[in-house]
């Protein structure tokens, strides 16, 4: 039995209609690049969020999670509005809200997904329930748009300006692969990516850092890419073609502007270049533009921090092909490209070096392309 239906009839004493899994996400590449309307390379995680869910006929809505065991949250859904409840439960109560349901449910949560270290455990709650109100109230929304409605309900309702990014690679990546999403064209493509296969495997060094400015500091990134646009006359920087990066820095002028704009250009072709790679097998290539995006949002976006680089130092000294610090930065996690017969130095290292700073212990573990969110009751 799976910790959701446990949870589901511990509480609510009763079985649950169905369960939904849906998973968390690794940005393999394209970081800061989502609201710049450009590209981004995410794949599902095998860790999963799932919903234990039962429809009510009374039109309330009861909340609880493993995660938060102390809270049952009860709300009718005639009351739900933007910002309410505030706290992890609006994740959950924004889900009818975007799909315009006002029938009630019971819903239990558990969660393998690591919560808010940058591997999207808000979207994999969100399409979790998403996906299960959809099938279980016949909404009849395809994945698409279900996509679109689970990401209103992150920046509309919870009020958390994040890309679409999450809730595309909850609910539509497919297993041994990376979704290239590009935000302005809303267009997916599936690029084969089998790291196992090949020989590899990708490490996740999360740093346990949470750092308390994060949020300001990712307004300010924003800003700053909207300052840059405006100067150069263009929407957003995706308008500014790679070719013409350099006469469009020209014109910026001011230093931190020429600096986040060269990031955001040069991240959106890596991601291309990336992908590319990926089609050609070309797996060396695709290490180093991993580092290569991590010099870059270090140096340029400085949007990285000591742990993060002292993680992506000590996995490429220990053999790894590539790494970078991956999600939005200020702390969370680093993801590295390693072979198989080298991790397990790679993550001693990581442990020894944290262990002589100082640092909090990290956690390290292995990711697996895996399918997007499903039914598994
Ligand atoms: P990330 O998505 O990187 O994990 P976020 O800050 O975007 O970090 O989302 C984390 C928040 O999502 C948590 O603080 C909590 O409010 C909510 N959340 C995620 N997973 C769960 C869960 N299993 N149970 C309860 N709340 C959760
Ligand atoms: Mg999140």
């Amino acid at each position: 039995m799976n910790g959701a239906a446990r949870l589901f009839r511990w509480i609510y004493e009763s079985e649950p209609d169905g369960v939904w899994a849906a998973p968390g996400r690794v940005n393999l590449i394209g970081e800061h690049t989502d609201y710049n309307d450009g590209l981004v390379l995410p794949f599902a995680l095998q860790e999963r969020t799932l919903a234990a869910i039962k429809q009510r006929d009374d039109g309330l809505i009861r909340i609880c999670s493993s995660q938060n065991p102390n809270e049952i949250i009860g709300i009718p859904t005639k009351e739900l509005a933007p910002g309410w409840p505030a706290g992890w439960s609006g994740y959950v109560a924004g889900v009818p809200w975007a799909l315009e349901t006002d029938i009630g449910f019971d819903v239990a949560i558990d969660s393998s997904v690591p919560v808010g270290s940058g591997l999207s455990s808000s979207a994999a709650l969100i399409c979790a329930v998403g996906l299960g109100l959809n099938e279980l109230f016949g909404l009849g929304f395809s994945r698409r748009e279900l996509a679109r409605r689970t990401h209103l309900t992150e920046n509309e309702y919870v009020g958390a300006p994040t890309g679409g990014m999450d809730q595309i690679a909850s609910l539509l990546c497919i297993e041994g692969h990376a979704i290239l999403y590009d935000v302005r064209a809303d267009s997916v493509d599936q690029i084969h990516f089998d790291p196992i296969g090949a020989g590899f495997e990708v490490v996740v060094v999360d740093t346990m850092v949470r750092h308390g400015h994060a949020g300001g500091e990712y307004a300010a990134r924003r800003e700053d890419c909207e300052l840059s646009a405006a100067k150069l006359g263009v929407a957003t920087l995706r308008d500014v073609a790679y070719a013409d990066l350099d006469s469009a820095l020209d014109k910026l002028g001011d230093e931190q502007l020429i600096k986040r704009t060269r990031h955001v250009v040069t991240e959106n072709q890596r991601v291309l270049d990336t992908a590319a790679a990926l089609d050609a097998d070309d797996w060396p290539a695709v290490g180093e533009l991993l580092t290569a995006a991590h010099t870059s949002i270090r140096d340029d976006f400085e949007a990285s921090c000591v742990e993060l680089d002292i993680a992506v130092d000590m996995l490429l000294d220990s053999g790894a092909l590539g790494a970078r610090m991956t999600g939005g930065g200020f702390g969370g996690a680093a993801i590295a490209l390693v072979a198989t017969e080298k991790s397990e130095s790679a993550r001693r290292t990581v442990r020894s070096v944290f262990a002589d700073n100082g640092f909090v212990p990290p956690h390290i573990f292995t990711v697996v392309p895996s399918a997007g969110a499903t039914r598994i009751a």
